[in-house]
């Protein structure tokens, strides 16, 4: 619930306006799951919440850390059952958390573990904040950044994506700057038009994965719908509407599109484009896709930087890949 919800909640329950601003803080920016712990709520109104309402909405499953960096993969089970992974990425003074939006997805990416579950079901808004809420509580580190690119298509859950976002970024909530949270999509271009038309000023990133059609399709089933031209003029329509960087993320893989061709296409396609390029080297996984060797993945990134004019191009190695928390590897597993 946002605080306007927890507000008619408390009217309707003859309490002032005022004890659900009371409510959002201690949910959301004290982290307070337990009624009896909100001690400027009055007695009898605690217990009448405890009767009718519920905070947690996850179950913690199994919580994994990366030998090699400071990640940690939690997996979480929904009350009916849906096994959905978040993953905590600190490094230094920031520290990213990655959220899921949905259990599964329905895209069905090739490369993505997640697209090869399939669709189960949209997250609620209280159970994509219940996993920022459990990081916050249980990794010592203060968060700097959520970005929206765990498992499922977050604008195929865009409402509750959205308010979650809004509950992040409240001073009396999160405190997160609009800067600090980020929204990745596949490509659904009308939800695209409409986040571009919001007053809200979430960043938008853009899974890209080719700069040629064919490829797209055969790696990005959605691309048949709304193929790579439409999608980069919707993310500079982003950035100039904005005035915020759209960024693309292009997940590399081995022998698909990372030829030194692929990258001049992608220069090409970029040109005059004002956004962030994100390169992010495949992590395997059980699938049929490889990443690619790593002079390959330089000189790759070495083409886009030499043709940049407007993007800016940064590599992305992803983390925790050993506890397949990565890009495109969450896939609920109960390891
Ligand atoms: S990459 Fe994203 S959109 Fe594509 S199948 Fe995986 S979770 Fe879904």
């Amino acid at each position: 619930m946002n605080q306007a919800e927890l507000q008619s909640l408390c009217i309707e329950a003859g309490e002032s306006e005022f004890r659900g601003v009371q409510l959002f803080e201690w949910m959301y920016r004290h982290g307070i799951v337990s009624f009896d712990s909100m001690l400027n709520v009055k007695k009898s109104f605690r217990e009448h919440l405890k009767e009718h309402c519920i905070i947690q909405t996850l179950q913690v499953e199994k919580r994994i850390k990366s030998k090699k960096d400071e990640s940690i993969k939690i997996l979480f089970r929904t009350w009916d059952n849906h096994f959905i992974e978040t993953v905590s990425m600190a490094n230094g003074d920031r520290h990213t958390v990655c959220l899921s939006s949905q259990a599964g997805c329905a895209l069905d990416c090739s490369f993505c573990a997640t697209g090869r579950q399939g669709f189960e079901r949209n997250l609620s808004t209280g159970e994509i904040i219940d996993q920022l809420i459990f990081v916050r509580e249980n990794i010592d580190q203060p968060i700097t950044n959520v970005v929206f690119m765990g498992m499922g298509e977050p604008f195929h859950n865009y409402n509750n994506v959205l308010n979650a976002s809004d509950i992040f970024h409240s001073p009396k909530g999160f405190n997160l700057a609009s800067t600090r949270i980020t929204i990745s999509t596949a490509g659904l271009l009308p939800q695209i038009k409409q986040f571009i038309s919001e007053k809200r000023r979430y960043k938008l990133a853009i899974s890209l994965n080719a700069a040629d059609d064919r490829v797209r399709n055969d790696i990005m089933p959605i691309n048949k719908k709304w193929p790579i031209a439409e999608l980069v003029n919707a993310g500079k329509e982003y950035s100039n509407q904005k005035k915020r960087l759209v960024m693309f993320e292009y997940v590399l893989l081995k022998g698909i599109n990372d030829s030194e061709n692929h990258a001049l296409q992608l220069a090409q396609l970029l040109q005059g484009i004002p956004c962030k390029l994100n390169l992010i080297p495949y992590n395997e996984t059980d699938g049929i896709y490889q990443r690619p060797e790593e002079k390959v993945i330089t000189r790759f990134s070495e083409i886009l930087y030499e043709n940049r004019n407007e993007y800016l191009v940064l590599v992305r190695w992803s983390k925790g890949q050993d506890i397949d928390a990565g890009c495109g590897q969450l896939a609920g597993q109960k390891i």
